[in-house]
């Protein structure tokens, strides 16, 4: 049996540049995930953004579009950042693991999370993002995203919206992903889960303000 690879490193373009590594990207063979695949789906926004956001893997929808965050959990994504002021346009949305991993059921295709190693695999091109954006303020969207860059003991239900102390960014913060909004019970719930949401965009938010340009 032939052993499949497990790092996306030898796939990295010798030049660092957000154009080069998407290019790269696309290619990239770093591990099983890219087989059942449509393709890569790369973080978006540019090189000057002061705010990268990070999310688990693309889902449906990003996966047909090539596009992070273009699905019902971008649109929430969308509504957050309105209601806390920023512009899309300013943030890099990106997530940690650039393939979407699903399984199908009849002629859907259901979400799988990631395991450690397909996001280990990954990890050279949100490294490779970071290095080049250099972000001033980081905020990890859902548990997967967090653990994978704060540890894996990192509780985001206790800690979301607080600002963290790392060495990703002079501003870290993390919060749920905005699927996890979908999936509240009822409109009442999914209310609360939006406002939660958008006050922890907000305090990342304001802080960047306060270190310079308003975001937005
Ligand atoms: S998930 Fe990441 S490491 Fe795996 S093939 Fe896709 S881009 Fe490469």
């Amino acid at each position: 049996m032939v052993e499949e690879p497990n790092d996306a490193t030898p796939f990295l373009p010798e030049r660092l540049s957000l154009k080069a590594l998407r290019e790269a990207a696309d290619g990239c063979r770093g591990c099983h995930l890219w087989r059942p695949a449509t393709q890569t789906v790369f973080g978006e926004g540019r090189k000057s953004s002061r705010l990268m956001l990070v999310g688990e893997q693309p889902g449906d929808k990003e996966d047909q579009a090539g596009k992070p965050f273009v699905g019902p959990a971008g649109r929430e994504l969308d509504r957050g950042l309105e209601a806390a002021g920023i512009e899309r346009a300013d943030a890099y949305l990106t997530n940690v693991v650039k393939h979407f991993k699903f399984e199908e059921r009849g002629r859907r295709r259901i979400h799988q999370t990631p395991r450690r190693f397909e996001i280990d695999a990954c990890r050279p091109w949100l490294d490779s993002e970071l290095a080049v954006v250099q972000p001033e303020a980081l905020i990890l969207l859902g548990a997967i995203a967090a653990k994978a860059l704060l540890g894996s003991s990192f509780k985001v239900t206790q800690h979301r919206g607080e600002l963290l102390d790392s060495e990703l960014a002079p501003i870290v913060s993390a919060t749920i992903h905005p699927s996890a909004i979908l999936r509240a019970p009822d409109e009442a719930s999914r209310a609360r889960e939006r406002k939660a949401f958008a006050e922890d965009l907000r305090v990342v938010a304001r802080t960047l303000a306060g270190l310079g340009h308003p975001l937005a």
